[in-house]
């Protein structure tokens, strides 16, 4: 087996300045990029530090204690990504996610969630808004989330078996207090909750059955995510990647299954039903399914940088712009600009670059910018 290339970059290094076009842009409420797709997701990362280390994410060798993570100067302020979250929404975006790093980790985020909800659409409807978690502090947190206006959880969550679950966590976490997580989100009406489960081949795909005979018939949505080769530090290899097809062949011989059509354009989960009526799973087929036709999805990380893909290497720095003197006609301004002129795809591209492209590039971490 060849020795795993892992280099230890500094992705937050490498965004440009985000500028104020000469000619400003009122928002209109739709706004499309290069290739016609409009903007409609916002993800926001309220921290880049996770008390997780998944060897898929953030393996422990390289988020060690010397990692260099954010100074809390560095990270936005609560006013500032609400700030930068209503020109999104006047540009068209209708649904925020909350991500990281641990979003549970940053303090007091029920504020920052209750300022997001009282944002309206242009139409003058609520945001979606939700929250990707390891669920490791749902339990404590559930009710306050639900108070301050959060309408639903996706928890990740990698299998029911103790052991493997602990060993890819890598912090020995265990598989109950997630459980607890979840049961207490669901008690808090934090629903329809979402489970993530990063399918690694050889690692993890015993647990897919298991995984789906305990959701069936709860409610809980369970969704199927092919591991990615995000980042530069997770040592991605192709074949530890197990198709989704091959997820729903082996759920579909025992559990049947029916294709479900897509709620939402731009959905990530490709929909299946349980052929007795008792719920649905959904698989992210990431890496043998491409669907940046239609992605609509926009990152903000931490400190104020904007990425226009998952597997950008580089972001687009608007924090200077509100730290400095602009308008929110002005930032807003900025923001079209630069998703007028978005035209990534890499999933669809991934096919014909180099099997080693990933290894040794400058790819974002997607504990940077969030899921
Ligand atoms: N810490 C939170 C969590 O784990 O839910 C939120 C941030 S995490 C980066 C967001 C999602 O990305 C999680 O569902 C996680 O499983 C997924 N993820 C992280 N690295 C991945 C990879 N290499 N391939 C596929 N999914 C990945
Ligand atoms: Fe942390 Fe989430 Fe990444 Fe795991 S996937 S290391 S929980 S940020
Ligand atoms: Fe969107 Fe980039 Fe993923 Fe394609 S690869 S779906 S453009 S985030």
């Amino acid at each position: 087996m060849s020795e795993r290339v892992i280099p230890l970059i500094d992705q937050r290094l490498r965004s440009v300045a985000a500028r104020v076009p000469s000619v400003l842009t009122p928002p209109g409420g739709l706004l499309a990029d290069s290739m016609g797709r409009p903007l409609r997701d916002l993800r926001i990362s309220v921290t880049d530090r996770c008390n997780f280390r998944c060897s898929y994410c953030m393996p422990k060798d390289v988020f060690d204690k010397d990692y260099p993570y954010l100074p809390h100067s560095s990270l936005l302020s609560f006013e500032e990504i609400t700030r930068v979250a209503r020109q999104f929404v006047a540009h068209g975006v209708h649904k925020l996610r909350l991500t990281g790093g641990e979003p549970l980790l940053r303090k007091n985020l029920e504020i920052l969630i209750a300022q997001l909800a009282a944002l309206r659409t242009v139409d003058g409807e609520p945001l979606d808004i939700t929250l990707t978690t390891n669920g490791s502090l749902l339990k404590r947190k559930a009710q306050a989330l639900k108070d301050a206006g959060l309408q639903r959880v996706t928890v990740s969550l990698d299998g029911l078996d103790d052991r493997i679950f602990r060993a890819m966590n890598d912090v020995d976490f265990p598989v109950a207090d997630v459980l607890d997580g979840i049961a207490a989100a669901q008690a808090a009406g934090l629903g329809p909750i979402k489970v993530n489960m990063v399918v690694k081949r050889g690692t993890n795909d015993h647990e897919i059955l298991p995984m789906a005979r305990h959701f069936k018939g709860t409610g809980v949505v369970l969704r199927f995510i092919e591991y990615m080769d995000v980042g530069a530090t997770n040592g991605w290899r192709m074949d530890e990647v197990l198709p989704s097809a091959e997820v729903v062949r082996r759920i579909q011989r025992e559990l049947p299954l029916v294709p479900l059509g897509a709620t939402t354009p731009g959905e990530t989960a490709e929909r299946w039903g349980y052929a007795d009526g008792s719920g649905e799973i959904g698989v992210i087929s990431s890496v043998t399914q491409a669907f940046c036709g239609d992605c609509n999805r926009a990152r903000l990380s931490t400190e104020g940088h904007l990425y226009l893909c998952l597997f950008a290497s580089q972001g687009h720095d608007l924090r200077h712009l509100l730290r400095g003197n602009v308008s929110d006609a002005e930032l807003a301004s900025a923001i079209a600009a630069i998703w007028q002129g978005r035209s990534d795809r890499y999933s669809e591209q991934r096919a014909s670059l180099p099997p080693d492209a990933g290894t040794g590039t400058r790819r974002v971490e997607m504990s940077y910018i969030g899921g």
